[in-house]
């Protein structure tokens, strides 16, 4: 099987003279360049957020459960008989804790809904935890062991405050993390293959012979989407560029099993996104044909008469063809 790079196919789109001359003659653009680091860079840091913030979020819910359960058992090992200023301190505790999940009650309120299910996390737990203290603080007085209870306590007290320096703390990086998020992505979108620069691994499509590294590619619930960032400004999607990505489709269908529902052109002023269709399939397979033929009898030449692309093609200080 002999494999058409998704690049290529962007370049014969273009013109095939353009596909041929850039084997001889490399063109690198230094913007396209940099702007693939930085993107690059960028959607690495997101991955890397994304899963401290899972760190945080789990710690966050284990050390609010163990409080819970410490300030239960420090209550129990007290258990009856408590002095007049231990069972003031309690009810005082209870309806602190009762004031912290009304307060975080409020703040969910007023978030983002990507922050939502964090909130509805912590006010499940500080909930769970006030109705728990208020109860035992009215109905438990008599202590089997009142140092080791209070002890206990005030252990559970700093594992709560603990639990909620964390949440800030991971809230302070959703904040910065969703910022960047958007724009690449959906909020709900999570990264599943970062191709930009040259780190990417290359993507082998065995069923339709297109290999290729998408700059990245996203996942959508069950969709794996592909993302192509071009650097310059575009009123519309170009021809080359969307049988590139269409390539990228294709790549991705073959590999994860199931077809994505459209890949996304990004130019710097406007995004795209170009639905996955058996026309557009066709025209790449067209596409890689004329390319492999064109490769065994070892010549191309221009199929257009458009004096504008040659007036912005990459190649035409080498092209023999030009027509301006
Ligand atoms: S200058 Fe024109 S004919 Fe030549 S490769 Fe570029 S687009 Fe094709």
């Amino acid at each position: 099987m002999k494999y058409v790079s998704a690049g290529d196919i962007e370049k014969y789109a273009y013109c095939p003279l353009s596909w041929w001359l850039s084997k001889k003659h490399k063109v690198v653009s230094e913007g396209g360049v940099a702007r693939h680091r930085q993107a690059e860079e960028e959607l690495k840091d997101i991955a890397k957020k994304e899963k401290i913030l899972e760190v945080y979020e789990k710690a966050s819910l284990a050390i609010s459960v163990t409080a819970t359960l410490a300030a239960i058992s420090g209550i129990a090992l007290m258990y009856t008989g408590m002095e007049e200023t231990w069972n003031s301190f309690f009810i005082i505790l209870s309806f602190l804790w009762l004031y912290n999940s009304l307060f975080f009650l409020y703040k969910h309120s007023k978030v983002d809904s990507i922050l939502k299910p964090r909130y509805e996390k912590v006010i499940l737990i500080s909930s769970i935890g006030a109705i728990i203290l208020a109860l035992i603080s009215i109905l438990l007085r008599i202590p089997r062991n009142p140092e080791l209870g209070r002890f206990v306590e005030i252990v559970a007290l700093l594992w709560v405050i603990s639990a909620n320096i964390l949440f800030f703390h991971s809230l302070s990086v959703s904040e910065k993390l969703i910022e960047k998020k958007v724009r690449y992505m959906p909020l709900t979108g999570e990264i599943e293959y970062i191709g930009a620069a040259y780190e990417g691994e290359e993507i082998v499509s065995e069923k339709y012979g297109i290999k290729g590294k998408p700059d990245y590619i996203i996942r959508l619930n069950e969709d794996y989407i592909p993302v192509e960032e071009k650097s310059g400004d575009s009123e519309h999607p170009y021809f080359s560029h969307v049988m590139q990505i269409i390539a990228y489709c294709m790549i991705i269908e073959d590999k994860y099993g199931s077809p994505p529902p459209y890949g996304i052109l990004k130019y710097r002023n406007r995004q795209f996104r170009i639905p996955y269709e058996e026309k557009w399939k066709k025209a790449v397979m067209k596409i890689r044909e004329n390319i492999l033929r064109d490769m065994e009898r070892g010549e191309a030449h221009r199929n257009h008469r458009s004096k504008e692309k040659c007036a912005t093609c990459a190649r035409r200080e080498f092209c023999p063809e030009k027509l301006i």
